[in-house]
């Protein structure tokens, strides 16, 4: 009988001889071909069972109708990646038809961490095939990669039948760091073919074939874990003594030093602490607890589509009033911004995207409750697949209302999850609904897997109050419910299984901190005047009303940087001109004649596009269409929100500033419609600025400083474009630190060129409102800080304890310095 395989991704086929791995290459995991992938979802290359997916995600088993057993491994050595760049499409048991999506892979996440996207498609059950045809050069997903003629079932059954002699094998424990993943299960099961004796892997009660490598991968067998080998045939005795002796020498796998030893931490980094990305500030000290969702059975087929059609409506308008329900009473406590995301919660359940696919599958035949799942679930993929923080939050709400919707038609509403007492919750994602119902008087603080600095989890953390860290390892959902943290929400770390003394200290310091914090905003109002007499002005990031309220409390003396796309996002299309101009005016009218609003001019595209205006996938969204170029792409856009700025000016002391620029063309072009704009309302002009975020603008800052009022340096992306790390990568953050040398010289720079030319400098990214760079930014001239509105009155406290004189020198040696730590040594953090 002849059969073929299909390609499962598109790209250039690579034989199994030439792949980097010797396991693969001697074809000890089976016959067949690897693919170096240009595609980023692993498909079917057949119909079949779903009979393994690796706990890790990254390799797969389908067994055919016929008994054939088809492994596919994505990547090389990527078993260490635990989950990491991966999204199951599929579920063990699951039956699949050729050309279905199987497993989603980040290609960059694996190009970064794995030794190879090499995707590896094998045979495993070699002895069903009587002869391979390979196919050679590059194929797209669907073309035939290989041929088979396969063997008579029944014969290669009758040939396994054995009898004889059994051995039992001495227990013994596994030493492989990754436990037996599908390299050294290969060498087992390629050891024991050698074998005329049936061999058995036993783990407990669970006992397979030693020759398969599926059936190997199917006992989940991890580091530590006792398994031994039993055998039964003429040479049983020798299986059972070569086979054991190879898995105690971890069977030939790097960093598996063999003996029954007990398990070792992991090779790189310090165990007990994880990293992620710090997604709102503050300290707590807990007990972890996991929150894991589970995934309901639902019947794929309904009754009759009219009354599957039925429910699906009833389900929707019973969500949209628990959804009004919620959205009112947050806004009668005063939480617009949380009011708002279940707002568009509700605006999500007449999305056309959702209803028709589910609708159309309800037509089909399929359960309502079937239906509303695959629709919302297709396009939340759809969307976190993207890879942009915005659009990922996106998919979080989708899932998240979708989910509501689900509850409903299956009648399975679940009450909030009740946590201990001094809870760090771990997830792989929270929903807006399940930040909103955490009860704070048990959750501390929580970590996430995934999501970032700016997803809707993050928001609602800070708005809360409680610390949180997102995009943190994955190896955290395996943190066992009950281990004692030190969540570090700032700087976004999780210490696990802190000893005595360290959770003494850290208490001392939380109690010192909010002493500090105490006696800082006593004196919030006063000014940040250095004690030898310079002034320098505190100002607020801000994103609504409500952070220029309460920085005015908190002694801000204006915002240096309103963030204005906070004022386009969680809508379904832009703020119109004159929406626009009441929120401005507000913030104006509220900050009076004296103290400053700088309205950023809207800083989307690339890494943050808008939903309603969409931008074609870019390969580096980072150095895409981002701020200031997207606006020049779209100018009707800066048209009306200069206009709204514009007419908004005479309310208070309003500043217009333009994000992203990198060459004076853009800001020139940018200042010319300004302009046009000013001269057709019959308007007053207004100070123009620009963000120093991109290192062109730094290192001509006397160019620009002609042909602007004001520069405000923006760190993060300054950091991130001079460094070229990414300021969002959950593994790089430690090392994107704007304290380097490389970024205080560009810092330097432009502030020696602004004040040549009379020009003032703020600075308005994160390190700001670090109290270890306060000094050096003082020191290097800068006039004003722009910071977020919590840590307002400690900058300006810390303003106030420091000598200028003092600062210019500690700013020199910064300057002469090699790496951001030796910076911050010099600066140690003030005492608590
Ligand atoms: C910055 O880049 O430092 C900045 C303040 O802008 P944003 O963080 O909004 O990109
Ligand atoms: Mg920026």
């Amino acid at each position: 009988m002849r059969f073929t395989l299909k390609a499962p991704v598109s790209g250039p086929l690579v034989p199994l001889a030439q792949v980097p791995d010797p396991v693969f290459a001697a074809k000890m995991v089976g016959e067949g071909l690897a693919i170096d992938p240009v595609t980023d979802c692993l498909r079917a290359p057949c119909d079949g069972v779903v009979r393994r997916l690796h706990p890790s995600h990254h390799a797969i088993t389908l067994e055919t109708a016929g008994g054939l057993e088809v492994l596919m491994h994505i990547g090389l050595e990527t078993v260490a990646l635990k989950g990491d760049g991966f999204r199951p499409k599929v579920k063990d048991g699951d039956r699949v038809r050729l050309g279905d999506a199987l497993v989603e892979f980040d290609p960059q996440t694996l190009a970064a961490r794995a030794k190879s996207l090499l995707t590896v498609v094998v045979v495993t059950n070699v002895e069903r095939v009587l002869s391979f045809t390979h196919c050679s050069g590059f194929v797209r997903m669907g073309d035939v990669i290989l041929e088979m003629t396969l063997a008579d079932a029944g014969a290669a059954a009758a040939a396994a039948v054995v009898s004889g002699d059994s051995a039992l094998g001495e227990k013994l424990r596994i030493p492989n760091p990754q436990g037996l993943h599908a390299r050294p299960a290969a060498v087992l099961a390629s050891a024991a073919k050698a074998f005329a004796a049936e061999i058995r892997l036993e783990r407990g009660a669970e006992s397979v074939n030693a020759r398969s490598v599926v059936a190997i991968m199917g006992l989940d067998v991890a580091l530590g874990d006792s398994v031994r080998i039993v055998a039964r045939g003429a040479d049983a005795k020798a299986a059972v003594e070569q086979l054991t002796k190879l898995l105690l020498g971890g069977l030939g796998e790097a960093g598996a030093d063999g003996g029954p030893s007990a398990p070792k931490p992991r090779a790189t980094g310090d165990p007990d602490r994880l990293t992620g990305v710090s997604a709102s500030p503050g300290l707590a000290i807990g007990i972890v607890q996991q929150l894991r969702r589970e995934d309901v059975t639902l019947a794929r087929y309904g009754e009759a589509p009219h009354e599957e059609r039925r429910k699906l409506e009833s389900a929707l308008a019973q969500a949209r009033v628990q959804l009004q329900a919620l959205e009112a009473r947050l806004r009668s406590e005063a939480d617009p911004a949380k009011a708002a995301i279940f707002a568009a919660h509700a605006e999500l359940l007449d999305d056309p995207d959702l209803r028709e696919p589910a609708e159309q599958a309800i037509g089909e035949g399929l359960s309502a409750a079937f239906a509303w799942r695959t629709a919302f679930a297709a396009q939340a993929d759809r969307l976190a697949a993207m890879k942009n923080e915005l659009l990922a939050a996106r998919a979080s709400d989708l899932r998240d209302v979708g989910g509501r919707v689900l509850r409903l038609i299956t009648g399975s509403e679940a009450g909030p999850i009740v946590f201990p007492k001094d809870t760090i919750l771990i997830a792989e994602d929270l929903t807006p609904s399940d930040t909103a119902s955490l009860d704070r008087t048990r959750v501390l603080g929580f970590c996430t897997t995934t999501g970032g600095a700016s997803s809707h989890v993050a928001i609602l953390a800070r708005s809360l109050g409680l610390p949180a860290i997102a995009g943190i390892e994955a190896r955290a959902l395996e943190i066992p419910a009950g281990t004692s943290a030190i969540l570090d929400g700032t700087k976004g770390t999780l210490r696990l299984r802190p000893k005595e003394d360290e959770l003494r200290s850290i208490g001392e310091r939380q109690l010192k901190h909010s002493e500090r914090r105490a006696a800082a905003l006593l004196s919030a109002a006063q000014p940040a005047t250095t004690r030898d007499g310079h002034r320098v002005e505190v100002a607020a990031n801000a994103g609504k009303i409500d952070d220029v309220r309460e920085a005015l409390a908190l002694g801000g003396e204006g915002v240096g940087l309103l963030r204005s796309e906070f004022l386009f996002m969680e809508r379904t299309q832009a703020p119109t001109e004159d929406e626009q101009h009441a929120a401005y005016s507000a913030m104006a009218k509220l900050l009076g004649p004296n103290r400053s609003l700088i309205i950023r001019t809207l800083d989307v595209g690339g890494d943050k596009p808008l939903s309603y205006w969409p931008i074609p996938k870019e390969e580096n969204p980072f150095l895409g269409e981002r701020g200031i170029r997207f606006l020049l792409d779209h100018p009707e856009v800066l048209r009306a929100q200069l206009r709204a700025i514009l007419r908004a000016a005479p309310e208070g002391k309003v500043q217009v500033m333009f994000p992203m620029v990198a060459t004076l063309p853009e800001l020139r072009r940018a200042k010319l419609i300004l302009e046009e704009e000013r001269a057709q309302l019959g308007a007053a002009s207004i100070p123009v600025g620009i963000m120093v975020e991109v290192a062109s603008v730094a290192v001509m800052a006397d160019a620009f400083a002609r042909e602007v009022d004001f520069f405000s340096i923006g760190t993060n992306d300054l950091t991130q474009y001079t460094l070229a790390m990414d300021r969002g990568h959950p593994r790089l953050a430690p090392l994107v630190d704007a304290l380097n040398p490389a970024v205080l010289s560009l810092i330097d720079n432009t502030v020696r060129a602004a004040h040549e030319h009379g020009r003032w400098v703020g600075v308005c990214g994160g390190i700001a409102g670090d109290p270890q760079a306060v000094p050096i930014l003082l020191g290097l001239g800068v006039d004003e800080l722009s910071v977020s509105v919590p840590v307002i009155p400690e900058i300006k406290a810390r303003i106030r304890s420091l000598k200028f004189a003092e600062c210019q020198a500690l700013a020199q040696q910064a300057l002469a310095s090699g790496t951001a730590e030796e910076v911050r040594a010099l600066s140690p953090e003030p005492k608590e």
